[in-house]
């Protein structure tokens, strides 16, 4: 990637900020700085300052402030990212959008609701429900902003229906490297003119530009939703069970997988009982639709594809606490597997078909490396999470051990049809891992993009490309 060289903070830059933000919104010491300093994994590196905007015109002071003097700016939403992208490696500055907050408008003509871009995602789906809609998109981690979730392109456990954070986008406000604030796109339902630069936008996990507001798409709620819980003898014949649902014509909202060990670690982790564990492995499958009879004839479908497909027994969750006895063991799996120890973790998605090669291969690598791996993850859509942990062993050997099957996973991802991430993005610790198996053209106009956008290469610089 281009270098150019960056000014760390000085006084006068502290003071410069001050004057934009305000006294209480710039931080230089303390737990704010720590808690800057990383997200959810292990990379960390300390900025100059942590700066809070409250408007997006504060945020285009910011960065005509921050071009003029070529301080690096890492933008950052809950900092709950995995590969990462709000980690500030170059210094400089750390712009929080949490304090962008606010709900703007629901709009029920045009289903939509237009938001700050540093509202946390659990109030978004909790609005557009109490307005009785849905805001599909739905990643495990409540707490991460919308901002954040844009600029991952965040996928979660409705992506097989209803697709992933880009999809259900319509408008962007953003502000630009050089401070020039653009919207993209708006309220139209479709969109043909032009290239797309909101989509260019969404997933490049802030090193285009700082997303300050956005245009959501809502959805009528689904008037019923039933969940199952399917065991299985082993995760391969849970998971070769997944493209028969999708021969049969029926679409869920979600299908996840988990071993029984993961589901083991999220009990423990929540002190709550799973409906069940006795089996080696689960899918856990959630259907919805227009009516119940449609729900229920749904469901029958799949419980009779599984059965077929050598599912020891289908449990049916048709009450709101059995349903959520599961989805809440679900939303514990990653802390539950991060739970005291060191991970670090393949984000790979895959054709579906291919599915369970790919977790039969994970667990040869664990074999061969010598290293526990863990997997779970969205086999609906073809995105696993396959989990390397570290177990207390010392730092050369988990190093050595860690990169080794980490190689050996994205190598075998890409020859057979996979890309290195699904949902989770690139940010710092997957770029190698892209490099090595996106073409050099494709990796070439990337730059060219990141160039246009920002040729000082200020905006969280270091970073996918
Ligand atoms: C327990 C757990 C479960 C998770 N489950 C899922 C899941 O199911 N699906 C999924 O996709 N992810 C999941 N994640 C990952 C994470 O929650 C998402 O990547 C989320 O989108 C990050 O949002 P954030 O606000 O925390 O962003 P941060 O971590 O703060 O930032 C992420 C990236 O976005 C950039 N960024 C943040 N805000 C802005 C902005 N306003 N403008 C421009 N750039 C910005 C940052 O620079 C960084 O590159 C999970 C994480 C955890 C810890």
């Amino acid at each position: 990637m281009f270098k150019v060289s960056h000014s760390s903070c000085t006084d006068k830059d502290i003071h410069e900020l001050v004057m934009i933000c305000g006294p209480g919104n710039v931080v230089i010491e303390g737990p704010v700085i720590e808690d800057c300093s990383h997200d959810e994994m292990s990379l960390r590196a300390t900025p100059d300052v942590v700066v809070f905007p409250s408007t997006a015109q504060e945020v285009s002071q910011i960065m005509k402030y921050a071009s003029s003097r070529r301080i690096p700016v890492t933008p950052r939403g809950s900092g709950t990212g995995l590969c990462g992208g709000a980690v500030p490696v170059s210094g400089g500055i750390v712009m929080c959008l949490s304090r962008m907050d606010k709900i703007l408008e629901v709009d029920r003509d045009n289903l939509t609701m237009t938001v700050e871009s540093g509202v946390l995602l659990m109030t978004v789906h909790e609005t557009a429900r109490n307005h009785g809609y849905l805001y599909a998109p739905d990643p495990g981690e409540k707490t991460a902003t919308i901002g954040g979730n844009i600029s991952t392109n965040a996928g979660g456990m409705r992506a097989i229906k209803y697709g992933s954070t880009r999809d259900n986008i319509l408008g962007l406000e953003v502000v630009l490297p050089d401070g020039q604030s653009v919207f993209f796109g708006g309220k139209q339902v479709k969109k043909s003119t032009g290239y797309s630069l909101m989509n260019l936008v969404i997933g490049s996990e802030g090193t285009l530009g700082v997303v300050t507001k956005a245009v959501l798409k809502l959805l009528p709620l689904p008037a019923r939703t039933l969940s199952l819980l399917v065991p299985f003898n082993s995760l391969g014949d849970a998971v070769r069970a997944v493209p028969g649902i999708f021969s049969k014509g029926v679409l869920p909202q979600s299908i996840e997988f988990a071993e029984r060990n993961v589901i083991l670690a999220a009990e423990d982790y929540l002190g709550k009982k799973f409906p069940h564990t006795t089996a080696p492995a689960y899918l856990m499958i959630r259907v919805d639709g227009g009516s119940s009879e449609e729900t229920e004839q749904a469901m029958e479908v799949i419980g009779d594809l599984c059965l077929e497909s050598g599912a020891s027994d289908v449990l049916i969750a048709n009450t709101v606490e059995r349903e959520q006895a599961i989805w809440d063991g679900r939303g514990a799996f990653l802390a539950a597997v991060k739970s005291g120890n060191e991970i670090d973790e393949c984000d790979v998605v895959l054709p579906r078909s291919k599915i369970a090669e790919f977790v039969e291969y994970s667990k040869e690598v664990s074999g061969k490396v010598g290293i526990r791996i863990e997997s779970f993850g969205h086999a609906g859509d073809g995105n696993l999470h396959i989990y390397v942990i570290r177990d207390g062993k010392p730092e050369e050997v988990w190093e050595a051990k860690r990169d080794l099957a980490m190689a050996l996973l994205y190598e075998k991802g890409h020859e057979l049809g996979g890309l290195v991430s699904g949902e989770h993005g690139i940010g710092y610790s997957k770029k190698k891992y892209m490099r090595s198996t996106l073409s050099g053209e494709e990796i070439e106009l990337m730059e060219i993009l990141k160039r246009s956008f920002d040729p000082l290469n200020i905006l969280n610089p270091g970073k996918v490309v």
